[in-house]
């Protein structure tokens, strides 16, 4: 069972050219006016000469535009490398590098951190000519020498408007297949615990997706707020299928959750996506039960820890479902809660999606029995075969069971209950060796969060003379809390077991977060580290 999802957005074309397919906060663009838009890109890269299984890269808000671009490239066989507009030029830079991106797609966002530095790069198009004022055109010129075989005439060499690259209305692209195996995007992994590395997902596991969405609903009535990034996987599980089943999706470009709110509300949301820590300044907001939300069929979450609590609070306070995904970019295995089902299954992730087999195993490669905490390890259909450019990073997170079987390591510990619904204990690389024990930081958050007056806690091991490595808490407040310190560090290390004890405990007004919401242990450690200046 395979199907095209361009295929399907011309099919609504087709049916109901009226109705509204992507909605931004500047930008509507109909059935009948998207499939037009994806014909002229498709057109407009076979031009430039670009094959099926070639890459482009696009690096910018979210918006409709940049939307259509990555549906028309999908149409003509260009795999799509959405890339994160927020990181440093060098990070970009090996990014477009490894993609192998023959052009890249921009706007106005990006035009600080892909100057000079972006070497090697690929000749620009700015998604909105309005961005291409003197100053950001001189910011976004590739180097000298830089520019491939597609540069085009009549753009500039820094770049060139969208309108002028594509081409003329009613052009028609050379219809191209894609098969399940042809790759669609490469997406780059959040470099939560290291260096970002490229994923390859192919036509068939973005299929899976759209097969697993008509269990939740998704279809030509169906509404979806989106105010996660687009180049985030996060965001992608939900607007594929939202788009193949004739759905309206609106892209919020940057979250805010007031706006968030009178959005949903107004235009009667059916759908959306959203991270745990969206969820928590959402509920958060005096006014949220005066909104009316009572359209929504389906809240989904994925990506950082979820926590019980949180989840009973949207429960309660937010009409329909509540869904939550646990996976990873590599695919590999998703386990799914539906917590609206299971209300006393809120401190797991839930249960293997169907035909993915999630295991635990030890240190030395055994599998662990129900209930033993180990490393989780998926295997599913669409997983990835390797991450782009790396094999050694692949073989690294392989594993192979009696059968031969392949499994990707997710670097996340957990154990399975007896009704096989899956717990997280914590990430591998966060875990804390201290005098000989493993501490697990999430713990110890459980720990502070129980405290009235922390709204976000976050825990991170930090080198000791005495123990190899000690626990260190940083701690947001909730709004109107005043308690010091020291009597939030003694409050917990009386909690705590004795091994576990806080040596120390910083206020902060807010936690590192990745765009899509991870806290970023790394930069916490980094912060502790350097002295004050
Ligand atoms: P990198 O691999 O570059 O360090 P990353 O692992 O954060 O980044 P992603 O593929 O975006 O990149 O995220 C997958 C990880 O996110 C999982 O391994 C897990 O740690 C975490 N995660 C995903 N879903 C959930 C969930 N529902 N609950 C808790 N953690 C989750
Ligand atoms: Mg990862």
């Amino acid at each position: 069972d395979f199907g095209v999802i361009t295929d399907q957005i011309r099919a609504h074309a087709h049916a109901a050219p009226e109705r509204r397919a992507l909605v931004d906060p500047q930008r509507t663009l109909s059935y009948g006016e998207l499939d037009a838009l994806m014909d002229r890109v498709a057109a407009s890269l076979q031009r430039d000469g670009l094959q099926p299984g070639d890459a482009i890269g696009i690096c910018a808000a979210s918006s409709a535009t940049y939307a259509a671009v990555f549906l028309g490239a999908l149409r003509a066989g260009v795999v799509v490398a959405p890339l994160a507009p927020g990181v440093l030029p060098a990070a970009f830079a090996n990014m477009l590098r490894d993609a192998g991106a023959r052009l890249l797609f921009v706007d106005g966002s990006v035009a600080g951190t892909t100057g000079p530095a972006a070497e090697g790069s690929a000749p620009r198009i700015a998604l909105d000519s309005s961005e291409l004022s003197a100053p950001k055109l001189a910011a976004l010129a590739p180097p000298k020498g830089a520019l491939s075989p597609l540069g085009r005439p009549g753009g500039t060499e820094a770049g060139q408007p969208l309108e002028d690259w594509l081409a003329p209305e009613g052009a028609k692209p050379q219809p191209v297949a894609p098969q399940p195996g042809w790759p669609f995007n490469i997406i780059y992994s959040s470099g939560t615990t290291g260096e970002p590395k490229g994923i390859v997902q192919g036509h068939g596991m973005r299929w899976s997706h759209v097969r697993r969405g008509m269990r939740y609903g998704y279809g030509p009535q169906a509404v979806s707020l989106l105010s996660t990034p687009l180049y985030s996987n996060t965001t992608l599980v939900v607007f594929f299928p939202s788009l193949a089943a004739g759905g309206t999706v609106l892209l919020m470009p940057k979250f805010d959750a007031a706006g968030y709110l009178k959005l949903a509300e107004a235009e009667r949301m059916t759908h959306t996506m959203l991270v745990p820590v969206q969820y928590q300044r959402l509920m958060a907001r005096p006014d949220f039960d005066a909104h009316d939300l009572s359209a929504t069929q389906v809240k989904f979450s994925t990506s950082a820890p979820f926590h019980a609590a949180l989840k009973a609070d949207v429960l309660k306070r937010w009409p329909g479902g509540l869904v939550e995904f646990y996976g990873m970019t590599e695919g590999g295995g998703t386990c799914i809660l539906e917590a609206h089902a299971f209300p006393d299954k809120l401190h797991t992730v839930g249960r293997p999606s169907e035909g993915h087999d999630i295991r635990v195993i030890d240190d030395e490669g055994r599998t662990l029995p129900v209930g033993e905490a180990g490393e989780v390890v998926g295997h599913s259909p669409g997983m990835m075969t390797g991450y782009h450019n790396r094999p050694e990073q692949t073989r690294a997170v392989e594993w192979f069971d009696e059968t031969g079987k392949r499994f990707i390591r997710t670097g996340d510990v957990g154990r399975f209950d007896a009704e096989g619904f899956l717990t997280l204990v914590d990430r591998k690389k966060d875990m804390i060796i201290s005098g000989g024990f493993n501490l697990y930081p999430s713990d110890l958050e459980a720990v502070l969060r129980e405290h009235p007056a922390v709204a976000e806690a976050s825990v991170i091991g930090v080198p000791s003379a005495q123990w190899g490595e000690t626990p260190v808490a940083y701690v947001v407040l909730r709004a109107g809390q005043a308690v010091t310190a020291d009597a939030l560090r003694a409050w917990t290390n009386e909690r705590l077991g004795k091994t576990q004890r806080l040596a120390d405990l910083r206020l902060v007004a807010e936690l590192p977060r990745s765009a899509i919401g991870k806290v970023l242990k790394r930069e916490l450690r980094d912060l502790y580290m350097t002295p004050p200046s």
